[in-house]
């Protein structure tokens, strides 16, 4: 970098303390390492993000933080709390991958409230189950949502259509694995695609275990986390579906399709017909090592990560509204490659393909029905 703040005069308009440590935190930079590419100390940096920023620093730190300049000018911060959220991934996740983490909800909270003020989604359909057991939580949101024991082809869509905002981690978030957050009263979850496509679903049904049953997260709690995983398993298979769906004496290959109907790893299904008696312990073990033989990339299981149904129709264009990810990323000034990360990248994916959407019809038991309510 040729420029440095302490050696350069600008003048432009003045960045917000704010925004520089949220463009900080989305680099994974610490204050020295950011200070040392702008040519002042860590603790000028402090000075910075608690307001004390210099007129017409903003190329700099703009470049330095590789962001638009206009992103360290805009208002209106978004306050994610890393040390609030509580991340799939425990205590494997490190201070800086939580800060990137809270830096990409925060900007998906803004995507989220740009969409908000332009199309009229689902109102929030997600009642609390707090003090209930997990495994009841499940089946009562499942009878709520009035889905009885089936399958749900795409949980995704599922929870967009009853008003749960659902993103996708960029690659530099991954290590999170998956979170969720409250704001506003909107529940916004947050999933990697690092993992398998069940693995993913896993999450996103986990996070929702944590969003009805938990009133408060504290990360790392695991009891909150058993009991999560507890929800999901009873969401995603329910002891109706093994009852009925699941031969005593299964074939690996059975056991491999039904799990890809359900959409889950065929571990967990065994695992939960066996908990539920379904088999004997020899037949179960005979099972898993079948299926460990088998390899978890083998013929059969699920392969394709779910997609947003919201994000493919608001990114589509086919509003003839002109939205798309770069109309976004203009307006709140993040780099489009990152609305692309959060929104499942549905655009590229629609690009790439040669079609407007591919994969993205509603939810067939709740449709969304997104109309916008602005004209650009
Ligand atoms: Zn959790």
């Amino acid at each position: 970098m040729s420029a440095s703040l302490s050696s350069t005069v600008l003048e432009t308009s003045r960045p917000l303390g704010e925004r520089v440590r949220l463009a900080r935190a989305r680099c994974g930079l610490t204050r020295a390492e950011l200070g040392a590419r702008v040519g002042v100390s860590a603790r000028t940096v402090a000075a910075y993000e608690t307001g004390d920023v210099p007129w017409g620093a903003g190329p700099v730190l703009a470049d330095a933080l590789d962001v638009p300049e206009q992103y360290l000018a805009r208002p209106s911060v978004p306050h994610v709390d890393p040390d609030r959220l509580c991340f799939r991934a425990g205590h494997r996740v490190t201070r800086r991958q939580r800060g990137i983490a809270a830096s990409c909800a925060a900007t998906a909270i803004e995507i989220d409230r740009w969409i908000d003020a332009r199309f009229d989604g689902p109102d929030l359909d997600l009642p609390s189950y707090s003090g209930e057991g997990p495994e009841l939580a499940a089946l009562l949101l499942r009878d709520h949502w009035q889905l009885g024991a089936a399958p749900l082809p795409n949980l995704v869509q599922l929870a967009e259509a009853r008003g749960v905002r659902v993103f996708s981690l960029p690659t530099s978030a991954e290590a999170a694995r998956a979170f969720s957050l409250w704001t506003d009263e909107i529940p916004l979850v947050f999933v990697s695609r690092r993992q398998t496509p069940e693995e993913t679903r896993f999450d996103l049904a986990h996070e929702l275990g944590h969003l009805v049953l938990h009133d408060a997260c504290v990360d790392g709690h695991a009891m909150l986390e058993r009991e999560a995983d507890r929800f999901a398993r009873e969401f995603l298979v329910p002891r109706d579906a093994v009852e009925y769906e699941f031969d005593p004496r299964p074939s690996v290959d059975s056991v491999v399709s039904t799990a890809a109907r359900l959409g889950v790893a065929p571990e967990l299904l065994a695992s939960v017909a066996f908990e539920a008696g379904r088999m004997g312990e020899r037949d179960y073990l005979d099972l898993r090592r079948g299926l460990t033989a088998r390899g978890r990339g083998g013929d059969g299981r699920v392969t394709r990560h779910e997609t947003s149904w919201t994000f493919a129709h608001v990114l589509s264009g086919r509003q003839g509204f002109g939205t798309d990810a770069a109309a976004i990323a203009a307006d709140l000034a993040v780099p489009v490659a990152d609305v692309h990360a959060l929104t499942f990248g549905v655009e590229l994916r629609a690009v790439r393909n040669g079609e407007p959407v591919v994969g993205c019809a509603p939810y067939r038991r709740a449709p969304l029905a997104l109309v916008p309510n602005t004209v650009r």
